[in-house]
């Protein structure tokens, strides 16, 4: 396992759309865990480590002491509530600021194992703002993609300070 050095926005990887993954992933996920954790956050996606493709991983517990890391291949939202809910959000690519970011209060996800299972799960509270944080990432969107101009004028202000 390695450490793998996260990208910083605004890398233009960051603003990339990444293509679906094809092979076998089994070593960039375990990197990848082992590198949110080192960092320390609680989700990672492909593309902040420079790798363009469709995975990200998880674990909203494990900083609880109840690890649970979870891998997600070529995930995508199949159902989101009407109802939002406004939570700061942290990135380890804009380290040092959290942005308000408004998003549905609950997701349906449906991904592929590393064993390439279809899985489908709810996710609600923190977990659900985490797995739509990193899809953002596939879609080359970050936080401040997702607030008003001058929410975002602030945001940029304090992470260029
Ligand atoms: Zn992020």
């Amino acid at each position: 396992m390695s450490i793998l050095p996260i990208l910083r926005w605004p890398d233009e990887r960051l603003q990339s759309t990444c293509a679906p993954v094809t092979g076998d992933v089994r070593q960039l996920a375990e990197d990848m865990l082992e590198t949110m954790y080192a960092a320390p956050g609680r989700g990672l996606a492909a593309p902040q480590v420079g790798v363009m493709q469709r995975l990200f991983v998880m674990d909203e517990t494990w900083k609880e002491g109840t690890p649970a890391p979870m891998v997600f291949v070529n995930p995508e939202i199949v159902a989101q509530s009407d109802d939002t809910v406004t939570q700061p959000e942290g990135c380890l690519s804009i380290p040092g600021v959290l942005v308000d970011v408004t998003r549905p209060s609950a997701v349906t996800l449906r991904w592929k194992s590393l064993s390439g299972v279809i899985q489908e799960e709810r996710f609600n509270g923190f977990a659900a703002a985490c797995v739509q944080h990193e899809l953002d990432h596939l879609n080359g969107l970050v936080t401040f993609d997702r607030i008003e101009a001058e929410a975002r004028a602030q945001a940029l202000a304090e992470y260029t300070a």
